[in-house]
């Protein structure tokens, strides 16, 4: 049961939403409780928790409305994939999931989806596609809701081409802590009133408001789709083929950049065949266009680029079954590895950078006596850097390591996170990158969009 909540409280949920969706038994929200952050420094949800399940947004406007009034915390959770703690429940409070509403339309005549908000990644890819569209991006988890991709401002691979979530959304219903219903935006491409609530809203991660369903924007799907893996015997050939790629004029969806050891863990973790077992450092280059004959011009272009910085081969997977099984294997690397990890960062830098700060990120690890595996979105500069239990000491020790490659990527003219989000996990190292003025202004939009601080309420934001 849930004392800190009044019962009277707990009767009117059931009466806005059934019986049957508010859930008082800690074993029945057990997986409502954490992300997949490791567990080490996952943050400890509080005892004292209700989860609710509504089916509409007037169900989530009346349940804000109650929450508001009695200064009850909420924390609105979608797929539980964040990597930052950001869904945890750490106080007494309600949980809301969206679960329930997760319908999705699409508009082939605009190519656009209008999706709720606890659909999921996986339903948006499967609907776009049977509509003859696309839906670009990939953030590792199909289990992630809409919510929380937008929420968290979702990157991940193939967005070299296309962006990041804050490029498709063009629309948003969302419902503000007092209850109040926001519809903003809509199925157009172009909109010049006032200040833009819309990119507000993307990355606040479930801080201002509750988001309730969202207007995608669809891509036509292409006709013809390669994957490259390109193997080297160096991390430096690898990288710089990155920047002459880019520069060439052939747009990949992404370049991933893979070091043997951790894709091979990967591939055993899932029981799956890695297709290339040469050299150190692979790239990973996924290719659409409208033609076979364009398509393959472009890996022309690409195979002599990395010929040129000594490739060792160039692997071409051709079939959807295939590519599909190279993305898994990649979006799995984390998973792979996580039972021995500590913590994964997600550090950006000018993509010119990446060979530095990966040099860096080694220095640091030699210097500390760890090794610290590494990949990420080499298009994008995005640096997924591990934490790995063995040969750590204690916690000091990895507050030590990351500060040291925080203050790196900084140095460099990057940023400590460039997807992952803050969560409730980065937030005493924010002041790496932002000014206290900055800060400020931050606390000033939570506090007019949440002035009783009851919407996932964290320390200082
Ligand atoms: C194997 C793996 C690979 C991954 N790869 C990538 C990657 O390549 N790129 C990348 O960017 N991320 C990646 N992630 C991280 C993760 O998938 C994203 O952060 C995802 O966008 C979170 O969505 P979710 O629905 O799981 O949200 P949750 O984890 O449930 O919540 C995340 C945040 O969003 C808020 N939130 C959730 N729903 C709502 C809502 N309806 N309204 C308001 N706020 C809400 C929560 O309060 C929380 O702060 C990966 C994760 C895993 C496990």
């Amino acid at each position: 049961m849930s004392p800190k909540i009044p019962n009277a409280v707990i009767d009117d949920l059931r009466g806005i939403v059934g019986d049957k969706w508010v859930i008082v038994q800690r074993e029945l929200m057990e997986s409502y409780l954490k992300d997949e952050t490791p567990d080490i420094i996952r943050p400890k949800p509080a005892e004292d928790l209700i989860l609710v399940k509504p089916s509409s947004t007037e169900e989530v406007s009346l349940i804000l409305k109650i929450a508001n009034e009695k200064r009850i915390p909420v924390f609105p959770v979608g797929g539980r994939t964040g990597l930052v703690g950001g869904a945890v429940p750490t106080e007494p409070g309600i949980i809301i999931s969206l679960e329930r509403m997760n319908k999705i339309e699409v508009d082939l005549e605009n190519m656009m989806a209008i999706a709720e908000a606890g659909a999921t990644l996986g339903d948006l890819i499967k609907v776009a596609e049977n509509a003859g569209l696309f839906f670009p991006p990939h953030p590792g988890d199909e289990g992630a809701q809409i919510g929380g991709l937008i929420a968290t401002n979702a990157g991940g691979a193939r967005a070299i081409k296309y962006g990041v979530m804050r490029n498709y959304i063009k629309g948003l219903e969302v419902v503000l802590p007092t209850g109040d219903v926001l519809s903003l935006g809509g199925r157009i491409l172009k909109n010049n009133v006032g200040y833009d609530l819309i990119q507000l809203i993307i990355g606040s991660e479930g801080t201002l408001c509750v988001i309730t369903k969202a207007v995608i924007k669809l891509f036509p799907k292409s006709k013809y789709m390669v994957t490259l893996v390109v193997p080297f015997n160096t991390r430096s050939e690898a990288l710089r083929s990155v920047p002459a790629i880019l520069r060439s004029g052939v747009i990949p969806l992404a370049i991933e950049y893979v070091q043997i050891n951790e894709i091979l863990e990967a591939a055993r973790h899932l029981n799956e065949k890695w297709p290339v077992h040469k050299g150190f450092a692979q790239l990973i280059i996924i290719l659409d266009g409208m033609s076979q004959e364009e398509v393959l011009a472009a890996c022309e272009e690409i195979s002599r680029i990395c010929e040129s910085n000594n490739a060792l081969d160039v692997m071409l997977a051709e079939t959807p079954e295939e590519q599909n099984r190279i993305l898994k294997i990649r979006s799995n690397i984390y998973t792979a590895l996580k039972p021995n990890m500590i913590d994964i960062l997600d550090v950006t830098v000018p993509p010119s950078c990446l060979e530095k700060l990966m040099d860096e990120v080694d220095a640091i690890g030699s210097r500390y006596g760890v090794y610290l595996p590494a990949y990420g979105h080499a298009g994008d500069g995005n640096l997924h850097v591990h934490i790995m239990k063995e040969g750590i000491k204690s916690m000091e020790m990895v507050k030590k390591i990351k500060g040291e490659i925080y203050e790196m990527a900084v140095r460099l003219g990057g940023t400590i996170t460039g997807e992952h989000g803050i969560g409730k996990i980065r937030l005493g190292d924010l002041s790496m990158v932002l000014s206290e003025k900055h800060i400020e202004i931050l606390r000033g939009i939570k506090r007019v969009f949440d002035p009783n601080n009851i919407l996932n309420p964290r320390h200082p934001l």
